[in-house]
């Protein structure tokens, strides 16, 4: 069976409540153009303080899912400053992004921390996009397929197959995010098989056949054509790109052809 795309857009710190309204109107506004039957997964990531303004834009809206940039993987308590699971569930937060490498190298979130919040989320029903990738030492010094392999290993620890099978990663080379500069697409292709092969030693081919692998790292409208040819591609997880309407419905009409 095909794997379905997904574009999903990591808006990060950007986008007050009124931004968030226009950029989710103009997105609305163009995807209502565009042949549901062909579309991608389109997936939007605001800000927690948007995310009640966004699920009210499109909650009537099949076509858009919401996902959350972060989450506690403990139900509830005393955690300053945290969103739960239950939160998120409110407003149908479908995904949650966790391991992207601004987290682990700002926030100094590890391995083990992600593999919890990825349980959690999995126990909740919603669906965790694991983000991994290799900084440009390592892929000089020539270890990415190894450190995407330790990456993937511990994230994944304790899940079942069924719920490893649902699940999303984006592949990001660290020097390819907020750059300017992507990975190129037959690389990303190839390393995208190499995380593809970890998934199914740990589990079985058939789990590697299901889970959708996503590239991120300065995806653009002039990139994201070839990006999609490619077989392992699954669809992208974009920043800069997505916090314009008119780019990011560009992103998914590139998907679609
Ligand atoms: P970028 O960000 O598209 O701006 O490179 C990608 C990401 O960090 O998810």
């Amino acid at each position: 069976m095909a794997r379905r795309p997904i574009i999903a857009g990591n808006w990060k710190m950007h986008n007050n409540k009124a931004a968030a309204r226009e950029l989710m109107d103009g997105i609305n506004y163009g995807i209502s153009k565009l042949d549901a039957s062909k579309m991608p997964e389109v997936v939007v990531a605001p800000t927690y303080t948007a995310l009640w303004q966004v699920y009210e834009l499109i909650k009537n809206e099949p076509k858009v899912a919401l996902a959350a940039q972060n989450v506690n993987p403990n139900p509830k308590g005393a955690y300053t400053g945290e969103i739960s699971l239950e939160m998120l569930a409110d407003f149908n937060v479908k995904f949650v992004i966790i391991g992207h490498s601004e987290r682990r190298q700002m926030f100094n979130e590890t391995d083990e921390f992600i593999n919890q919040k990825a349980i959690a989320i999995l126990n909740a029903g919603l669906i965790p996009i694991i983000c991994c990738g290799e900084t440009l030492e390592q892929r000089e010094a020539g270890v990415t397929d190894a450190h995407l392999e330790a990456q993937i290993t511990k994230a994944l620890a304790g899940i079942s197959a069924d719920d490893v099978a649902k699940s999303v990663i984006a592949y990001e080379p660290i020097w390819a995010i907020g750059t300017g500069k992507s990975c190129d697409a037959v690389e990303a292709n190839r390393t995208i098989g190499e995380i593809r092969k970890v998934v199914a030693k740990l589990y079985s081919q058939d789990v590697a056949d299901k889970i959708r692998i996503l590239y991120g790292g300065s995806v653009k409208p002039s990139t994201i054509v070839e990006q999609m040819a490619q077989p392992e591609i699954d669809g992208g997880l974009i920043g800069g790109a997505s916090l314009e309407a008119e780019s990011f419905v560009a992103l998914i009409e590139g998907a679609m052809q």
